[in-house]
């Protein structure tokens, strides 16, 4: 039986952000991979252990939570396993779903199984770890419990090792995600929080609020401070901060493009997110929207010692592309100073005020974590530093602006390394960019015999020409994940648990309601993304980013369900006409079922008001040339066997199918652009489909490849239509 059966018949993708994943790489042998313990305020309170083995997680759901004490043994209820993806898996759960409730990722890690490989070991009702993680260490036990009434109960258990206490309550110290830095109970208003963080910058003295902060978040030169030549220090008034042996980045994050700054030795700034993946998931989680830290990327050898190889490693690993890293090299963001909230400038803030605020931000154990604080006088700060292996200290007198006053005191205890880290970013780009298509030969389109690959392969092969449609637009997907024949659903966010190279855009799905944040589409492996998500029409909408109060097109769709298509040939064939009377472009392409499509190009700066108004006019000029054979009735039982021409499909919430999108129909049919003499009795909107559109393109080229390129002059055409009306 598939691993992930049970996970996915207790919940309704629909209505749940939990991602669903298939099975994934069929290792048989785990001897090491990753996990995770959520809390999740379900029902009933509790933890989520969760295991890799075999390329999915084994859950466990643990009532009381692990504890630090051997003689502590935990009820751990065995559960279904969840997909591999569900490691980063940080949401609320929506009432009335299967496990209702906010989920954050309390500790995550690395895990070692230290009796053989982990399938023999549960096959047996017992297994041993080791764990790497923000918050648990060392050696724990689960076993199961032989007699048991209940079903599948297990003990959890810490073993005797230096990382076991009797003392410590690991969940009461330590109760923060290490994601995103909040609690449980915060997650719901996560949105609220940043919020509130913002207005807080915003009344510090001196903050100043600036819409434009591109100096910041799209740097080219260094916008960090720099030490300056050291100066006599007053006894009091100054607090320290260590100096981590690691790379000072300028870390931001502009809503969900996040990106980490590193200033090479040139004085070049480069970005350097693409090999630390896990940061950039930290940094999205955070509550504000917008931010830009002065920090440290730092990773720690296994004593706990800030180590430049590690980092160095780090690196190398993921230029290879090695799956694991973030979880067994893993690296955190330690921040010093935050320079903006929002658009509240902080860099004038008293070195104090702006120091809050991080803290507020953030906890001590997480990804992405406060500097830790330095008490004392210099020779005891010197002398914690020298414990701690921490290379440096930096004094900041009170009150002192961001880059003010600094003075940067060397400890003794670490020569920084003088070898660079190989940031080759094309190269780690390359190796994480990757999408590797799993279950490839699940059947997809049972009658024509094609399969999950024969779809990806298609959007890969048709990406250049479609990815114009896309570009800059939201888009919304409606994944099958069993073929055209199994349970589909509507995916307007994106799940939580995608790569971090993808990007999203947040617009606005329906009219007042909530906003989404859709994927981004606009690259190829992007687009393969989608497609292994088993998604097969893409829908878009007819605006671009970052103007989505604006058409820059509008659709005519002649929808002939009641009618036949030789008359909605007709009809466009009209339209074509007044077009062309009235001045405006005009693009037909089959909807890929039984209908007909013309979208009509507005140029920049039309409102949905007038992209709305022109399809009406053109919709009643239609009916009134053949009353016969169109209607614009809404209401069906009303239309007669008239083709129904529906203008309604253009606004601010409404999708149409993009040009060269598959339909989730028998045969595979492609929503296909035509030239104007296609547009004609005998065409057959069923010889295109996911097998022929490729070679169609290669060979004609796409008839509406200037859909987007063309500027009418709308207004002129808006008197021309008026006039054309009622002269019939
Ligand atoms: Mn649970």
């Amino acid at each position: 039986m598939p691993k992930l059966d049970e996970y996915r018949r207790k919940r309704n993708e629909g209505a749940t952000n939990e991602p669903f994943g298939d099975d994934g790489a069929h290792a048989t042998a785990t001897l090491a991979g990753a996990f995770v313990v959520h809390l999740h305020d379900a029902t009933r309170r509790h933890y989520d252990l969760r295991l890799e083995v075999g390329g999915v997680l084994a859950s466990f759901a643990v009532p009381r939570g692990p504890s630090l004490d051997p003689d502590a043994k935990h009820l751990a209820m065995k559960t279904e396993d969840h997909p591999f993806e569900y490691l980063e898996f940080e949401d609320v759960i929506p009432a009335g779903q299967y496990g209702a409730g906010p989920m954050i990722v309390w500790d995550r890690g690395f895990v070692e199984y230290l009796e053989g490989p982990a399938e023999e070991e549960l096959a047996n009702d017992k297994l041993h770890v080791r764990v790497h993680g923000f918050k648990l260490r060392g050696a724990f036990a689960l076993v199961k419990l032989k007699k048991s009434a209940k079903g599948d109960e297990w003990l959890l258990f810490k073993k005797a090792d230096e990382h076991a206490s009797t003392a410590r309550d690991v969940l009461a110290e330590l109760p923060r995600s290490v994601l995103s830095g909040l609690t449980v109970e915060e997650l719901a208003r996560r949105g609220r929080i940043g919020d509130e963080l913002v207005a807080k910058a915003a009344r510090a003295k001196r903050a100043t609020r600036r819409a434009n902060l591109a100096e910041l978040f799209r740097p080219t030169a260094r916008v960090l401070a720099t030490a300056q030549k050291p100066t006599a220090v007053p006894p009091d008034g100054v607090r320290y901060d260590a100096e981590l042996d690691g790379l000072r980045v300028l870390a931001t994050k502009d809503d969900d493009v996040v990106a980490l700054h590193l200033e090479d030795a040139q004085g070049t700034v480069r970005p350097i997110e693409a090999f630390y993946p896990d940061v950039v998931r930290a940094l999205r989680s955070l509550a504000p929207a917008r931010l830009a830290l002065d920090a440290t990327l730092v990773a720690f050898d296994p004593s706990g010692r800030p180590s430049f190889t590690r980092l160095a490693e780090r690196a190398t690993k993921v230029r290879r592309g090695d799956r694991h890293v973030v979880h067994a090299v893993p690296v955190v963001l330690v921040v010093e100073d935050v320079l903006a909230l929002g658009d509240v400038d902080l860099r004038d803030v008293a070195f104090e005020a702006r120091r809050e605020l991080v803290e507020r931000l953030l906890p001590a154990a997480a990804v992405v974590r406060a500097a830790p604080a330095l008490a004392g006088d210099l020779d005891t700060v010197r002398g914690a530093c020298a414990a701690l292996g921490i290379g440096g200290v930096v004094a900041k007198p009170r009150g002192a602006r961001y880059g003010e006053g600094w003075t940067r005191h060397p400890t003794g205890t670490s020569i920084r390394p003088r070898v660079a880290i190989d940031h080759g970013a094309d190269d780690a780009r390359a190796a994480l960019r990757r999408v590797d298509v799993t279950n490839r030969s699940k059947i997809f389109f049972p009658d024509a015999r094609l399969t999950k690959g024969d779809l990806c392969d298609y959007y890969a092969a048709v990406a250049d020409v479609i990815l114009r449609y896309l570009h800059a637009r939201p888009i919304i997907l409606v994944r099958y994940p069993d073929g055209i024949e199994g349970k589909s659903f509507f995916q307007w966010n994106v799940p939580p648990g995608m790569p971090p190279w993808v990007r999203t855009l947040t617009f606005r799905a329906e009219d007042e309601g909530a906003m989404r944040r859709g994927f981004f589409v606009d690259d190829p492996t992007t687009l393969l993304y989608v497609s292994n998500l088993g998604n097969i029409p893409i829908h878009i909408l007819a605006c671009r980013a970052p103007d989505l109060a604006q058409a820059d097109f509008f659709t005519i769709d002649f929808d002939v369900k009641q009618s036949e298509l030789r008359h909605a040939v007709t009809l466009a064939q009209t339209l074509k006409g007044v077009l062309d009377a009235a001045g405006l472009p005009g693009f037909a392409k089959t909807s890929g079922q039984t209908g007909l499509h013309v979208l009509c190009p507005l140029g920049p700066g039309q409102s949905w008001g007038t992209a709305r108004a022109l399809a009406e006019l053109l919709g009643r000029v239609l009916v009134e040339r053949h009353p016969d054979l169109a209607t614009m009735e809404r209401v069906v039982g009303r239309r007669g066997a008239k083709v129904y021409v529906d203008t309604g499909q253009t606004g601010a919430t409404r999708a149409i199918v993009a040009p060269y999108s598959v339909r989730a129909v028998p045969g595979a049919t492609v929503s296909t652009p035509l030239a104007w003499d296609e547009v004609e009795p005998a065409l057959d909107p069923r010889a295109f489909t996911l097998r022929t559109v490729p070679h169609r393109l290669a060979k004609h080229g796409d008839p509406m490849k200037d859909l987007l390129h063309v500027r009418p002059d709308v207004p002129a055409a808006v008197a021309k239509l008026a006039a054309l009306l009622g002269r019939g």
